[in-house]
Order: C-alpha cells, then sequence, then structure tokens
C-alpha cells in the first residue's frame, strides 16, 4: 500500500546546492521529497497543509549532544565557583551524571528529544554517561529518541574516571548496542570520554572495538 503523500502549500523553502530561498510547494511521502513546483494540485485524499511563506528547511543535524543535560536546568549551583574545565567537570556535570537512573535517563532524553525537533533538528549524534546506570542505558535512549520519531547516533562514554570496572561496563555497553543495532531511526558509535580521562590501553581497547564493528569513535578533543 502506497505511502500517504502530503501537499505543503506556499512554503518559503530553501535549496543549499545552490543556497537559495524560494516559494512553492513540496509534495513529500514516505519521508521523502516527490517533487517541488509552483501551484501544484492535491491528489485524492491527499493531506493539504497551508504553510503561509513559513521557512521550509532541510533538517538540522546536532553533530554533539548529552541529551542528560536537558536536566541540568534548576540545578542548584556548585558550592564554590568551578576555578577551571575539570573542575566544571567534578562540580557540575559528573554530579549529574552520576545521578542518573533509568527513569531520569529516559525523560532527560525525551525532553532533549522534543527540543530537538522543536529547533528543527531531525539527526543527534548522543554522547551519553550515567556511571551509576550503564547496562542498557542506551536501549533506554532510543526508546525515548523513537517515541519522537528522531534520528540518533549513540555512544556511552567510556572512561577511566570510575576505575577499571566502570571502565569495562562502559565498553561491554558499546559492543552490545552495536551488536543489537534493531532501529531504523538509531544507530550505535563507541564513546570516549577525553584523553584526560583515559588510559593508553583504554583508547587502544576503544579502537579496537570500533575496527571489529566497522565503526567510528566519538570523543572530546
Ligand atoms: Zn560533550
Amino acid at each position: 500500500m502506497p505511502t500517504q503523500s502530503i501537499l505543503l502549500k506556499n512554503a518559503t523553502f530553501t535549496t543549499l546546492h545552490p543556497p537559495r530561498l524560494q516559494l512553492g510547494d513540496v509534495r513529500i511521502a514516505g519521508g521523502k521529497i516527490l517533487q517541488i513546483g509552483t501551484d501544484l494540485n492535491a491528489e485524492p485524499r491527499e493531506e493539504v497543509v497551508d504553510l503561509h511563506a513559513k521557512l521550509l528547511l532541510p533538517g538540522f543535524v546536532c553533530a554533539h549532544t548529552h541529551l542528560y543535560s536537558s536536566l541540568a536546568r534548576g540545578m542548584p549551583p556548585a558550592t564554590s565557583p568551578p576555578l577551571n574545565f575539570l573542575e566544571i567537570l567534578q562540580k557540575i556535570w559528573w554530579r549529574l551524571d552520576q545521578a542518573l537512573d533509568e527513569e531520569s535517563i529516559y525523560y532527560s532524553a525525551l525532553i532533549g528529544a522534543i527540543e530537538a525537533v522543536q529547533c528543527g533538528t531531525t539527526t543527534l549524534v548522543d554522547h551519553h554517561a550515567s556511571p551509576n546506570c550503564i547496562d542498557g542505558s542506551l536501549d533506554i535512549l532510543q526508546e525515548a529518541l523513537e517515541k519522537v520519531g528522531l534520528r540518533g547516533v549513540l555512544c556511552y562514554e567510556v572512561t577511566d574516571r570510575g576505575g577499571p570496572e566502570k571502565r569495562r561496563a562502559g565498553l561491554a555497553e558499546n559492543e552490545r548496542f552495536l551488536k543489537k543495532q534493531n532501529s531504523e531511526l538509531v544507530r550505535g558509535l563507541v564513546g570516549a570520554h577525553a584523553s584526560f580521562t583515559l588510559e593508553d590501553e583504554t583508547l587502544a581497547a576503544c579502537a579496537d572495538l570500533a575496527a571489529r564493528w566497522n565503526t567510528g569513535i566519538h570523543i572530546h578533543v
């Protein structure tokens, strides 16, 4: 059964190659642009949306985010002001990520995904950390993204900051998720925090994991 098409009338739409703005109509179906033009006629039973010259853009791609940071709004301030980047992590972000459990991961991702769509972002790359809820955390993010209909590339942040057991759990979560790959919208990557929290052997383990699953590494530089 063919997918129902939608006719977007009176759009101000952009084309990027070459970049330009034009007024016209766009017909879409099944996630694809079927036709662009002016004064396109509606087909029988087709949904028609009049955009009244509103701007129609290609979806944005966010190449790096932390969905759990959507819970940072309203968070109590650090007891003393951070003096450098490491203290910003220690006093703010690592306090937050250590507090995450299954429920807060899910709702942080749901909030972040909804806000992404509201801003025109249709794909994002998320670098996730929840040191006290590692196993299965990427599945929870996937569930939230799929509920919103957002595309995502997800990875768990491997780090040595919590010791060898947490490092192994981070590597295992990436591998479990890469092995699973059961979504049309969501894929996996290998996540690694940053050079100052990663031992050489951990970086090598990340590289080995990425090579074995023929994927890339997402890391802060
Ligand atoms: Zn980051």
